[in-house]
């Protein structure tokens, strides 16, 4: 039991008490645009100042936002549990890492930036704008380095090894309707993992799932972390 490998997928809903919305929420920034104008490759094509502006404000909103106590407490069991703990988010936040724990971004970070044009990574300015140069390659093709609809997310590989290598699979406020992630927990479950879903109320996928914590990931994220640190 002690040496169990955790994997934990994690998505909008563990930030939503942090004060960050997604494009589900009525109301907040997502609601004013179009996802095909603000999340897609298309999207900037068409018109990359308005694209910048709106990861300009989310990147401030991230910046000023605190992890809360989901975030904690899978910080605590990653420092605390004496297998492997990894933590693949959805989230491009950065809150896990301000609580003090490492995580894999998926559909990668504000806080980078990304040349359209040779791949070079760099720490994103608080303030992009059209044109931005690449320090690799100068071409004036900086974007956020974000994974956008229709684009394939990162370190599909190594979250893949995860899965299959783990004794339980958790996934924290997703809603189970975005692939690939929808499908870490059949994925997870095939390999024999144990799974369980800690969200605000049932998901799209929630009848994948062994077992259900239903409620705000601040209560539910912590009491299940306890849970498992006290059956060491
Ligand atoms: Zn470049």
């Amino acid at each position: 039991m002690a040496a169990e490998k955790i994997v934990i997928l994690t998505g909008a809903g563990i930030s939503a008490e942090s004060g960050l919305g997604t494009f589900r929420d009525e109301g907040g920034l997502w609601a004013q645009h179009r996802i095909e104008d603000v999340a897609t490759p298309e999207g900037f094509a068409r018109n990359p100042a308005l694209v910048h502006s709106f990861y300009n404000a989310r990147r401030v909103q991230a910046a000023e936002a605190a992890p809360n106590a989901a975030h904690e407490a899978l910080a605590r069991l990653q420092r605390d549990w004496p297998g492997e703990v990894v933590i693949v988010t959805q989230n491009v936040d950065g809150l896990h890492e301000k609580a003090g724990a490492r995580a894999i971004h998926m559909h990668g970070e504000l806080a980078g930036a990304l040349c359209a044009a040779c791949g070079q990574r760099w720490p994103a300015p608080m303030e992009m704008a059209p044109g931005t140069a690449c320090p690799a390659c100068t071409a004036p093709a900086g974007r956020p380095d974000i994974v956008w609809f229709g684009e394939i997310p990162y370190h599909m590989e190594i979250i893949a090894e995860h899965l299959q290598s783990c004794d339980l699979f958790a996934s924290v406020g997703t809603s189970g309707q975005v692939y690939p992630a929808a499908g870490f927990v059949q994925e997870a479950a095939y390999s024999g993992a144990h799974t369980v879903e800690l969200n605000l109320a049932d998901s799209d996928i929630s009848r994948a799932f062994d077992d259900h914590r239903i409620g705000p990931a601040s209560e539910v994220v912590p009491a299940w972390v306890a849970e498992l640190l006290a059956s060491l």
